[in-house]
Formats: C-alpha cells, sequence, structure tokens
C-alpha cells in the first residue's frame, strides 16, 4: 500500500474511532452453579437443577485481571460495551500496523533520495 493510501485509511479510522460507543473491555461467561442446600433441586443425582445462569465479566487492565457478577438485566448492555471495545482495540491495532508502515515507508525512501543524491 502507498503511503498516501495508508494515511487516508489512519484518517478513516480517527473518525470510525469517534463513533464508537459506550465500552468495556472484558469477555461475558455464563455459569450455573450448585448450593450447599440439603436437598436442594440443584443436588438432584439423577435430574439435577442447577442455579444460574449467573453472568461473569472477565478483564485484564494494568496487568490486573478482575472478575465481576453482572446482572442478569445487564446483560444485553455489557454485551454492547464489549462489542464497541472490540472494534475499538482492531481499529487501534489497524492504525498501529498502519503507522509502522508508513514509517518503514517513510525510511526506505529517505533511504532512496539520499542514495540517489550521492549519486549525482
Ligand atoms: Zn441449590
Amino acid at each position: 500500500m502507498e503511503i498516501r493510501a495508508m494515511q487516508k485509511r489512519v484518517e478513516q479510522i480517527k473518525s470510525a474511532l469517534q463513533k464508537v460507543g459506550e465500552m468495556r473491555p472484558g469477555s461475558l461467561s455464563k455459569q450455573l452453579t450448585v448450593c450447599g442446600r440439603p436437598g436442594c433441586r440443584c443436588q438432584d443425582p439423577e435430574h439435577p437443577q442447577k442455579h444460574g445462569p449467573y453472568y461473569q465479566l472477565s478483564y485484564v487492565h494494568k496487568g490486573k485481571s478482575t472478575t465481576q457478577f453482572i446482572q442478569k438485566q445487564m446483560v444485553p448492555m455489557v454485551r454492547r460495551q464489549l462489542k464497541n471495545f472490540k472494534t475499538f482495540k482492531a481499529l487501534t491495532t489497524e492504525w498501529t500496523d498502519l503507522c509502522l508502515a508508513i514509517a518503514k515507508e517513510k525510511l526506505a525512501s529517505d533511504r532512496q533520495k539520499r542514495k540517489v543524491l550521492s549519486r549525482k
């Protein structure tokens, strides 16, 4: 890709980032649990009906991993936030790829220019 095209894509990424809605990092997992209450339906040897589902959000931020419970009615909102964060990450990763490629191209074309100049 040419520098010009890469720079254009960077501009597209910047405007796409402005449209990213509310977000949060992490992944959501669903859990069914067994309690300690004697004779509870969750411990039925033949047809156990476990409690839940309970939703848990896990994420790592600044090297610290965190897990928190998410109330069932909050799950759709959290899913949207997680999706937005994925979009954010994908865009910034692409931007990083592009800035590295642009820097490399610039270095190469600068070397080329100097080579041409030294031949004169
Ligand atoms: Zn139980």
